[in-house]
């Protein structure tokens, strides 16, 4: 595939170019062109790095809209447990799923209820004799761009099993066509989403044919309404289905958590230059002798997502109490989390292997790519190695791969730039100096 899907967009305007977002972005995906941010699609994983760091607020999300559930019979809300971190503890989650079907959705349907199920679905896969470890989390769609793209010997090491909230949304599509008596295609289903990567995967699924949701819209793009219709204080008629174990997948270490790997060696990984780094050490076969992997590309998990409102440490204490509570309420009336699951709510037979995606290869051709490889590192030992960005390509190594690639030119270099600047006017002066020989009298 040649044409990528992208959520994470430029908005020209605002674009100070400062190199920020180049210096930061974990595939080395933007470079400054004409004073402006450029992103290489083939690169880009919409992990959302770029927008949290610019100070301009150039960098936006493309996710879909309210407005949107015009286009069909009947609308479902999928939300992330996410939201429900970005309130307090007196606001009662049955309030916010009730407060989304103020929204103009006619059903919701808990993401953390899809959690519970793959919870369960990874603790067998994890039983399977033969099954390459460290097992590498699949659940975040950034994470698995990045594998895809930058560590493909790694994908057989990642758990083959959609994310919460495909199984959420194949549930929910089965279930309403059959209750609605409604052609699938008529359902809208709308994850509410706390990143962009989610909405990329929306459009452009890795690991099936198509994606069960129809669309996905940014937390902070319902918050506001959400907030006004909650501050109203709402009769709460529709009632939660999850338990504290989904809820908990929003913040790092959740999910391990919930698939209950007491007698197992786990390690979480948030933030996603840290993801990278341990991906890099697995690959090297330095992290021998761990069972899972949980990676997220968000510092904290999903509650630090770049579409939620809440500050992620005040989001963490929200669902850590909420969880706490969930807990003492379903223990006093005597209900149980989630304990079995149907395989065909994996849709196992859906699923097709993930396509490796190594772009950072310098060339398809082998001899091509040596040669640039030769003129790369030449390049890389002329050149500061200060990392200073001013070129417009993150690092030093960066500017002379563009070189290598004819994208970029040693004078992009600013120190490079004036060396050839006061060669040139030393030549200039030398040559100022010199008399023509009809008037150079001393020349006899
Ligand atoms: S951080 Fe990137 S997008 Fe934002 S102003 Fe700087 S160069 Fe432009
Ligand atoms: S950690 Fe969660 S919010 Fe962040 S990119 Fe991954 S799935 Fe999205």
């Amino acid at each position: 595939m040649n044409e990528y899907f992208h959520s994470v967009r430029l908005i020209a305007d605002r674009c100070k170019g400062c190199v920020i977002c180049a210096k930061r972005c974990p595939m080395e995906a933007i470079r400054i062109r004409g004073g402006k941010a450029q992103i290489t699609e083939s690169r880009c994983i919409d992990c959302g790095e770029c927008i949290r760091r610019c100070p301009n607020h150039a960098k936006t999300v493309v996710t879909d809209d309210l407005k949107n559930l015009a286009d069909y019979r009947f609308n479902i809300a999928l939300p992330a447990p996410t939201l429900y971190a970005q309130f307090g503890i007196t606001t009662r989650i049955d309030e916010i799923l009730f407060g989304l079907t103020q929204l103009g959705f006619d059903k919701v349907f808990e993401v953390a209820r899809g959690a519970e199920i793959v919870s369960l679905a990874i603790k067998d896969y994890l039983k399977r004799p033969g099954i390459k470890r460290p097992v590498i989390s699949s659940a975040c769609p950034a994470v698995v761009r990045l594998i895809q793209i930058k560590f493909p010997e790694l994908i057989d090491y990642l758990v083959p099993i959609d994310a919460p909230v495909e199984v959420a949304a194949r549930v929910m599509r089965a279930k309403a066509s059959r209750e609605q008596n409604l052609n699938p295609e008529d359902i809208g289903i709308w994850f509410i989403t706390p990143c962009p990567a989610k909405m990329t995967s929306v459009k452009q699924p890795l690991g099936s044919e198509k994606s069960n949701i129809t669309g996905a819209i940014g937390i902070s793009r319902i918050y506001g309404e959400l907030f006004k219709l909650l501050q109203g204080g709402l009769t709460a008629d529709t009632r939660r289905h999850s338990s504290w174990i989904g809820v908990n997948w929003a913040v790092a270490g959740g999910e391990s958590s919930a698939v209950g790997m007491e007698n197992m060696n786990r390690l979480v990984v948030h933030g996603i230059h840290s993801v990278s780094d341990v991906l890099e050490q697995i690959a090297l076969g330095r992290l021998n002798g761990i069972d899972y992997v949980e990676t997220l590309a968000c510092a904290g998990g999903c509650i630090g997502g770049p579409l939620t409102v809440q500050n992620r440490f005040v989001a963490e204490y929200n669902l850590q109490q909420r969880a706490r509570k969930m807990q003492q309420e379903d223990i006093a009336i005597g209900r149980k989390p989630l304990q079995e699951y149907k395989e065909s709510e994996l849709g196992v037979n859906e699923r097709r292997a993930i396509e490796p995606r190594p772009i950072m290869r310098l060339d398809e051709d082998i001899c091509k790519a040596m040669y640039k490889v030769e003129v790369m590192e030449k390049m890389l030992q002329q050149l500061p190695g200060l990392d200073c960005g001013s070129c417009g390509s993150p690092t030093c190594k960066a500017l002379a791969e563009d070189i290598a690639q004819g994208v970029a030119s040693e004078t992009d270099c600013v120190f490079k730039l004036r060396e050839r600047v006061r060669d040139l006017a030393q030549e200039m002066k030398a040559l100022a100096e010199k008399m023509p020989p009809s008037l150079d009298k001393d020349s006899s």
